[in-house]
């Protein structure tokens, strides 16, 4: 899962995108709304979640909430305000965001809205897939393999989901790098492949009935 946060205050962006960061979320920070606006309308297929802070420099949450809706967008988003008013809630439901949050929060409050709205029907993903011998729960985060459990790191984890929600069809190391490496990560796309290969370690028991092909030059295939 990936989430864009879009929050002006550094310090408290960079302590939620570590916080989410220990949930298993990747995350983009930008700080400024035009910049969010356009980050949004360009490269919404690879975020699960935007969080906006209602108050930032050229471009306010509720403005790009309302512009995203326009545009057709219909990732999930939850607004942080630092107004408690009723009216102004209300306003920005109405704009077309999910949730709101004010300001100041637990984080353990932002985990629960954000685990709340990434659960609703409209844009919900099945939690337990099974593809093969491989079972894998996501909202409880396990894996096993002909049951017995297969302990995984986060990436790895996020990997695997991945090709288990897209079962025989080729994936490609960008889409990849762009779902599950946040955008300022710096190297090269074998990093992908440096963990595919501890999965596929990891799920090698000489007698499963899946296999993470390799198709060459583009990426991978999970046959099951
Ligand atoms: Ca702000």
């Amino acid at each position: 899962m990936k989430i864009l946060l879009v929050e002006d205050e550094m310090k408290l962006a960079l302590a939620i995108k570590k916080g989410l960061e220990m949930e298993g979320y990747t995350v983009d920070i930008i700080n400024d709304g035009q910049k969010a606006l356009t980050r949004i309308s360009l490269h919404r297929a690879d975020y699960d979640l935007v969080i906006l802070d209602l108050m930032l420099p050229s471009l306010d949450g509720r403005e790009i909430t309302r512009q995203s809706r326009e545009m057709g967008i219909t990732l999930p988003i939850l607004i942080l305000t630092a107004r408690a008013e009723t009216e102004t809630k209300v306003e920005t439901l109405l704009a077309g965001a999910d949730d709101y949050l004010v300001k100041p929060f637990s984080f353990a409050e932002l985990a629960a809205r954000i685990r709340a709205i990434l659960r609703r029907p409209v844009e919900a993903l099945p939690e337990i897939l099974s593809v093969g011998d491989l079972e894998l729960n996501a909202a409880e985060r396990w894996v096993k393999h002909n049951g017995e459990d297969v302990p995984l790191t986060l990436k790895e984890f996020g990997l695997l989901e991945y090709f288990m929600r897209r079962p025989n069809q080729v994936v490609n190391r960008e889409d990849l790098l762009s779902h599950l490496w946040d955008f300022n990560y710096i190297g090269f796309s074998n990093v992908v492949d440096v963990h595919v290969k501890n999965l596929r370690r990891k799920l090698d028991t000489g007698h499963g009935d899946v296999v993470l092909e390799t198709v060459r030059g583009i990426g991978y295939r999970m046959v099951a």
